[in-house]
């Protein structure tokens, strides 16, 4: 595997890359994330990444212990090391950073009390963007009967490392055919996210997506859109959606830091629109990528100089 991760301040090979199995992320799923990109070799959007992170923690009692300007140099050390490993010369190419942290090695109970430091992972490897297809054809998506998790047993406003929900969703969605997500419905029946990524209908001219309060995840690609749309001068709303919303939409997309936009033509065996990318889609791809480069580029400055890392 073409990767390097750093273990709680080591930086190593994948092959060297261990956690304890007794590792309440290992034992219990007990962790949160982050999936981070680049663009032109810098990090995107890490303040709010971090901001999720804490916030992720906090809904699990996990103190991360960690500053930002800490979190930061984990994960551009992490990048600089990958990018500079054997073999790789200088490699320029837009780079994938996950961040987990879980509750670390304690006693096998489910009293945080009893855990002692949490764990700190970084995994860096190369971004691999969907092809370019995927973007001028658009995908088709299952919309999928497992149903996501009801916000009062493990709200999907955790960005937690036990992805069985999702997982079960997208295994669902492969069963019946090559779909790209699988779409769920939350516990009322309204339409919530995919498995990996957020849900936006478009009709006559506006943009629509879950709101938040319908349990889904706070994307980080879905607010930016929203900005961005709202700078292109595109309405966009969080709502209500239903089956009929999906189904009758002008067009339809999905959002994620790793996808950006992915135009939706189809789901399961029914055309949305016109069964191809539509004018808003494409806009907001285009605005977006523009706008994520001039983000990237002007943030990238904040990071340069850094303490140390604490011991
Ligand atoms: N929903 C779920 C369930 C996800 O796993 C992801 C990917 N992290 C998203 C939405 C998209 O979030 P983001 O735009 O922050 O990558």
């Amino acid at each position: 595997m073409l990767a390097v991760a750093y273990v709680n301040g080591r930086i190593v090979a994948p092959q060297d890359a261990m956690i304890s199995v007794f590792d309440h992320g290992f034992l219990f799923g007990e962790g949160v994330y982050e999936v981070m990109r680049t663009y032109d070799g810098e990090l995107f959007l890490a303040d709010r990444h971090f901001r999720r992170l804490r916030d992720s923690a906090a809904m699990i009692s996990l103190e991360i212990g960690m500053p930002d300007q800490a979190l930061a140099r984990a994960c551009r050390d992490t990048m600089d090391a990958f990018r500079t490993g054997p073999g790789r010369g200088a490699f320029d190419e837009e780079l994938y950073v996950r961040l987990l942290v879980t509750r670390g090695i304690g006693e096998m109970t489910y009293d945080p009390a009893k855990a002692y430091r949490p764990s700190v992972v970084v995994i860096v490897k190369p971004l691999g963007q969907p092809a370019s297809w995927v973007y001028e054809q658009g995908v088709a998506v299952a919309l999928v009967s497992v149903v996501r998790n009801h916000p009062r047993s493990i709200s999907p406003r955790i960005k937690s490392n036990n992805l069985l929900n999702n997982i079960l969703a997208m295994q669902e969605a492969l069963r019946r055919g090559p779909f790209a997500e699988a779409v769920m419905r939350n516990h009322r029946g309204e339409l919530a996210e995919c498995s990996q990524s957020n849900l936006f209908v478009v009709t006559g001219g506006a943009a629509r997506t879950p709101a938040l309060d319908a349990g889904l995840l706070a994307g980080i690609t879905r607010e930016f859109v929203e900005e961005v749309a709202a700078a292109a001068g595109i309405p966009v709303h969080d709502t209500r959606l239903t089956d009929e919303d999906l189904f009758g939409a002008d067009e339809a997309f999905l959002t994620s830091t790793t996808k950006e936009i992915v135009p939706i033509v189809r789901v399961d065996d029914r055309p949305i629109g016109s069964g191809s990318p539509g004018p808003v889609t494409r806009r907001l791809l285009e605005a977006y990528r523009v706008r994520a480069r001039d983000v990237a580029r002007a943030a990238a400055s904040r990071y340069r100089v850094e303490p140390p890392l604490p011991e």
